[in-house]
């Protein structure tokens, strides 16, 4: 009886269904996922990845919690301004759920560690501030053949997409955005209003869980969240032959 089993009474909803069910939650609880970015997207994504049972999240965020923050990265209070937001992001997640294995990273990651980092995890959401990162993660997971899950919002504009775990003949993140784009804007100068990066970051732990789960999704599609009409559109990534990352 799930009554009996406080996991099993946990996770009834999910186990409750036919594309889930108890191998799925299995797999969920086996699952590792690494968080780049524990901000508006993260936190969101973050929440329902240890409320929804998987079992290891590694929270990389070298940055502390701003006043500015918390109107949209809800695992943040007044009591965590000036603090590192991975081991308060940590904190707050073990109370949502205090069965899984979570793990702060408060340094950024770069080459060897970056690699080895990913190398241990099922699943890479990136939802970090700058392009430079973005193209390190992106080659690090076509490297380790992991599914990366990017997601960006700015404005009343989102987007995410699902890349990998093969890119052999699917694209990578490099293939949506060249080097030329490195200068791109962040929400910090334009703004952004603050449930986007939350629609964003709840997208990117549906898929999250679908790939762990072995739900089928197609990858390499970018989908638009546009919050001033209410609508969403996808786009199809091409594959570029030149690509520095995966071509
Ligand atoms: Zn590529």
């Amino acid at each position: 009886m799930a009554g009996d089993n406080p996991q099993l009474s946990r996770h009834a909803r999910h186990i409750a269904l036919a594309q889930i069910g108890s191998s799925g939650q299995q797999r969920i609880k086996q699952g590792a996922v690494l968080l780049i970015g524990v901000g508006g997207i993260g936190c969101a994504a973050a929440s329902y990845l240890a409320a929804s049972g998987v079992g290891n999240l590694l929270l990389c965020d070298f940055d502390t919690v701003d006043v500015t923050n918390l109107g949209r990265q809800v695992l943040y209070g007044p009591g965590d301004v000036g603090k590192l937001k991975a081991n308060c992001a940590a904190e707050h997640l073990a109370n949502i759920n205090p069965d899984i294995r979570i793990t702060s990273i408060t340094e950024r990651l770069n080459g060897d560690q970056l690699a080895a980092t990913i190398s241990r995890v099922d699943v890479v959401l990136d939802g970090c501030d700058n392009f430079a990162t973005r193209f390190q993660i992106s080659d690090a997971c076509v490297v380790a053949a992991r599914c990366l899950i990017s997601g960006a919002a700015i404005r009343l504009e989102g987007q995410m997409a699902v890349f990998g775990p093969d890119y052999q003949d699917s694209p990578c993140y490099r293939c949506l955005y060249s080097d030329a784009d490195e200068s791109l804007e962040n929400c910090a100068g334009h703004g952004v209003l603050g449930p986007v990066p939350g629609v964003i970051g709840t997208m990117m732990a549906v898929e999250t869980l679908k790939h762990l789960a072995g739900i089928a999704s197609p990858r390499g599609i970018l989908r638009l969240y546009d919050a001033a009409s209410g609508e969403s559109s996808s786009v199809s990534i091409q594959k570029r032959p030149d690509c520095q990352g995966c071509g």
